[in-house]
C-alpha cells in the first residue's frame, strides 16, 4: 500500500510556473489576453499557462500606479517590480522587472527620440515624474504592443483618470 501524494512536499517544486490570479485592467480585460471579464480567459492566456511575458507585466504594472505614488508624479519602476512579484514571484521578479523595463526605456527612446538617448537610463523614471497618470499607463500599454508587434489604438485604451 503506497500512501497518497498529495501532500504539499510532494508536489512543491515539482514546477517554477506559477498560476496566478486573473487580473483585469481599467477596461475590465484581462491583462493577460484582453478578453473581458465576462468571458474565460484564451487557452494560451498567462494566467491559464503560468508563462508570463513582459508584455503582461507591463499591462498588469499600469493597474498598480496609484499604489506607487512617487515624491512627485509615480514610481513606474516600482510598479514594473510589483507586477514582476506579484506574477512570476521573488525568484525571478527582478529578471522580468528588468526586461519589462528595458521594452518601455526602448519605447520611451523610439517616442522622445535622439535627444533622450543621453539619459536613456533615466527615461523610465522621468516618465513617472512628468506625466499624468493616464499618460504613464498609456505608455505602458502601448510599449507592451510595441513588443508584441500589434498596434495599439489610443482611442480605444478608454478613461484611466486619477
Ligand atoms: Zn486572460
Amino acid at each position: 500500500m503506497s500512501e497518497p501524494t498529495t501532500d504539499p512536499a510532494a508536489t512543491s517544486g515539482a514546477s517554477r510556473r506559477i498560476i496566478s490570479a486573473r487580473e483585469c485592467d481599467h477596461n475590465h480585460e484581462c491583462v493577460g489576453c484582453g478578453v473581458h471579464f465576462s468571458e474565460p480567459c484564451h487557452p494560451a492566456c498567462p494566467f491559464a499557462t503560468g508563462v508570463y511575458r513582459p508584455a503582461v507585466l507591463l499591462r498588469a504594472a499600469a493597474r498598480l500606479l496609484r499604489e506607487h505614488r512617487g515624491g512627485v508624479g509615480y514610481d513606474v519602476g516600482g510598479a514594473l517590480f510589483t507586477a514582476a512579484l506579484d506574477l512570476v514571484g521573488e525568484a525571478d521578479a527582478s529578471g522580468a522587472c528588468d526586461e519589462a523595463r528595458r521594452i518601455l526605456t526602448g519605447y520611451l527612446l523610439d517616442r522622445w527620440g535622439a535627444k533622450a538617448a543621453p539619459i536613456r537610463t533615466e527615461l523610465v523614471y522621468r516618465l513617472g515624474l512628468f506625466s499624468d497618470l493616464a499618460e504613464i499607463a498609456m505608455s505602458l500599454y502601448a510599449a507592451a504592443a510595441q513588443h508584441d508587434g500589434i498596434d495599439f489604438d489610443p482611442d480605444t485604451f478608454g478613461d484611466f483618470s486619477a
